[in-house]
């Protein structure tokens, strides 16, 4: 063991000795990069703090400065010269399902025609699952995503796509967040007439769905629901006082970023093709951009251009996209690194986007940064900087995560 995995097993264990409690203070000293995420507390964009300290108290962030003058505290963790940053904020995943699609992806690595009945094959064994079962697939995600750093994640339903079982998902991810979206305009099921698909989406469906949801989400694309579809299930959404996002611009050039920013969405998500009109839309707006390479990379699609959304002004976020079929993982990290080498983003843009980025896109100011009042939800790399995470791809990097103050991995 080298001397620095030697000292973070001992962290560890001290650690744990903490684990379940959040009373009293803790002291992390010895971060050789602290990334904050606001300006007025260090250098650039990302507030960088070198050799610095935080102290959580309880479930929130006491204080943020230079190890030098950090106060006293109850406890202390040394990160032994090792980077610290705000938790990641995934604000995109579908993680309430059944079933398995390794076949179709498979299938389409070789080459084989991709065919549009695998969301189809979803929704089957999602529908024929138990709670039990569809609670236990959301449990693992969740967990997979938070030792990768992940300390917010946002949960859609959309397969389930009946009255019943879209209330059914929407209850079994409020077990597992606070950021539960309705999309039960995910897809015209098979079954059904897609202009009595979006009177039942935007009538009964949503009397089921709103009271166990906080967002109101649309697949606007050719083949799944239009301009004017996506504009009733969101405008009946924010009737019933849910906050719109909606799936735009993924596939093909389309109405959905110009309806987000018109509605004052929080997010317009994959953003993959764009017009110079749409550009200039988010840019003046207040809908956050949210790409989603892993979405691209399973699918062998060309990736969005967030260089040219950065240049622009637009406030860009980061998230997985994590689903069975289009983008089957939980890696924000792996997201960094396919930003960064694939989008034009610099590794310092693309963290923000994958911490900061995201809490915006989910309009939320106590995650994201590590200032004081904070959510105490942290990342430990085992690495001395967050460029890292671009640098060293695939690699595991994430060593210690605390969510609410409490050490949650380690
Ligand atoms: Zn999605």
């Amino acid at each position: 063991m080298s001397g620095r995995a030697a000292a973070a097993s001992r962290a560890a264990e001290e650690g744990s000795h903490a684990v379940g409690g959040t009373v009293g203070s803790l002291l992390i000293t010895g971060i050789s990069t602290l990334v904050t995420n606001d300006p007025q507390l260090g250098e650039g964009p990302l507030g960088l703090i070198t050799d610095a300290a935080v102290v959580v108290s309880g479930e929130e962030i006491a204080w943020v400065g230079p190890a030098s003058r950090a106060p006293a505290a109850d406890r202390m963790y040394d990160a032994d010269g090792r980077a610290l940053l705000p938790g990641f904020v995934d604000s995109h995943a579908h993680l309430v399902f059944a079933g398995d699609r390794t076949a179709e992806f498979d299938a389409r690595m070789r080459g084989l025609p991709y065919t549009a009945g695998g969301i189809r094959t979803t929704v089957a064994a999602t529908r024929a699952a138990s709670d039990e079962e569809l609670s236990a697939g959301v449990a693992r995600l969740v967990g997979e995503a938070l030792r990768q750093g992940t300390t917010v994640i946002e949960c859609k339903s959309g397969y389930g796509l009946t009255v019943e079982d879209e209330a059914r998902l929407l209850r079994i991810a409020g077990e597992h967040t606070d950021e539960v979206t309705y999309l039960g305009a995910h897809v015209v099921p098979a079954e059904q007439d897609p202009d009595a698909y979006v009177e039942l989406v935007t009538g009964a469906m949503l009397d089921a769905c709103a009271p166990h949801a906080r967002w109101v989400d649309v697949f606007c694309e050719r083949g799944a629901f239009d301009g004017d579809q996506a504009r009733a299930v969101l405008e009946s959404g924010i009737k019933r006082g849910l906050v719109p996002r909606i799936h735009a611009n993924q596939l093909t050039h389309g109405p959905g970023v110009q309806l987000a920013v018109q509605l004052g969405a929080a997010s317009a998500d994959h953003c993959t093709h764009l017009t110079d009109a749409d550009v200039d839309a988010l840019a003046s707006g207040v809908t956050v951009a949210t790409l989603l390479p892993g979405a691209e990379f399973s699918t062998r699609a060309p990736y969005p251009d967030a260089r040219r959304l950065l240049d622009a002004g637009v406030t860009v976020a980061l998230s997985t996209d994590c689903n069975p079929g289009s983008s089957f993982t939980t890696s924000m990290p792996f997201c960094v690194a396919l930003a960064v080498r694939e989008m034009g983003m610099t590794p310092d843009e693309a963290v923000g986007a994958a911490t900061l980025g995201g809490a915006r896109a989910l309009r939320r100011d106590d995650v994201g940064r590590i200032v004081v009042g904070a959510r105490a939800d942290l990342m430990l790399l085992d690495a001395p900087s967050h460029v890292h995470l671009a640098y060293r791809p695939g690699v595991p990097l994430i060593s210690a995560v605390w969510q609410r103050g409490r050490q949650v991995v380690s």
